[in-house]
């Protein structure tokens, strides 16, 4: 399955892509998470990310299409991918479309996840995440539930980042909807209900059961 991810920030993508890597074993490919990474790493990548990701902006496109053209090209991918949090511009979907189709590796699904923007909010204010296993909970999980771990909330989960995340997502990331529905490859799932029953919309969308 060579598939991206697309939905508003909260929408449920990473949850979904855990599922799927779960079961499928997947590489998954987050901008985010490999964002973040670096900014913790505190690498010259992640110096240049924090400012821009601390606002709730986007990462400027050359930096981010090269990051994401390097972990494409490693061989674990060959086998298919999950791109999440990528594309985010129209320049990002235009730069993965040619460097899919110089590695002969076209793109099957876009798959949006679907979420009323005030859900949203709601979702990522109250969301904490397991520095240990990643786990995603929220702000009645004291520790992870899954492994006991410390769980934190992201600096960029304050309402005031959160609204101006959603904000970048309709200006910038949503024309991405009609970029794909376009060359007919855009499949949309209602994301506002229980994860597992979305997961089960993914899978049949995915031909996946
Ligand atoms: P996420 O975890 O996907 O919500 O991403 C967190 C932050 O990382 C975003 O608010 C952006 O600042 C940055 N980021 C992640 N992916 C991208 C991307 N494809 N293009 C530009 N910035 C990105």
């Amino acid at each position: 399955m060579n598939i991206v991810l697309l939905g508003a920030p909260g929408a449920g993508k990473g949850t979904q892509a855990d599922k799927l890597v779960d079961e499928f074993g997947t590489p998954h490919i987050s901008t985010g998470d490999m964002l973040r990474a670096a900014v913790a790493a505190g690498t010259p990548l992640g110096q240049k990310a924090k400012s821009f990701m601390d606002a709730g902006e986007l990462v400027p496109d050359e930096v981010i299409i090269g990051l994401v053209s390097e972990r494409l090209n490693e061989p674990d991918t060959e086998a298919g991918f999950i791109l999440d949090g990528f594309p985010r511009t129209t320049a990002q979907a235009v730069a993965l479309d040619a460097e899919l189709s110089k590695l002969s590796r076209p793109l099957d699904t876009a798959l949006l996840i679907d979420v009323d923007p005030e859900v949203i909010i709601a979702r990522l204010t109250n969301r904490r995440i397991c520095r240990e296993c990643g786990h995603i909970g929220t702000a009645a999980d004291e520790k992870c539930p899954v492994c006991g771990g410390e769980m934190y909330q992201r600096d960029d989960d304050n309402e005031a980042t959160v609204r101006n995340r959603l904000d970048v997502y309709e200006k910038q990331t949503s024309p991405l909807i009609d970029y794909y529905r376009g060359c007919d490859r855009l499949v949309t799932i209602d994301g506002d209900r229980d994860p597992n029953v979305v997961y089960a919309d993914v899978k049949e969308a995915l031909h996946l059961v």
